[in-house]
């Protein structure tokens, strides 16, 4: 079993709801959201830092979050885009993800 919190969501070894999943990516709700809607977008293959991850799968994670941001509806009000490397860069989880935050406005401070 992974130590990864994300990869073990992936595995379904611990509950998530999910909003989205394909052959390389999944998305599911924040547990602790800081927007109304909070979407943490991560590809299946664990990798650490945005700078390793495969531009296949960097790309592939980009045409997913096109799909997210339709489907749940944030396209016309907008939303943020966020991806947080190291530790200056304030990431939490050792598996590269990328936030999607909207739903509301939100403030020049919040950064997933
Ligand atoms: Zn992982």
């Amino acid at each position: 079993m992974s130590d990864c919190i994300f990869c073990r969501i992936i595995n379904n070894e611990i509950p998530s709801n999910k909003v989205y999943e394909d052959e390389h990516v999944v998305a599911f709700k924040d547990i602790d959201p800081l927007a109304a809607v909070h979407i943490v977008v991560v590809p299946k293959t664990c990798c650490l830092h945005f700078h390793k991850t495969e531009d296949n799968i960097l790309a592939h994670i980009m045409s997913a979050i096109k799909k997210i941001v339709v489907e749940q509806d944030l396209v016309d009000k907008g939303y943020r885009l966020v991806n947080n490397n190291g530790i200056d860069g304030g990431q939490t989880v050792d598996h590269v993800h990328f936030h999607i935050l909207g739903g509301e406005k939100l403030g020049s401070n919040l950064t997933g």
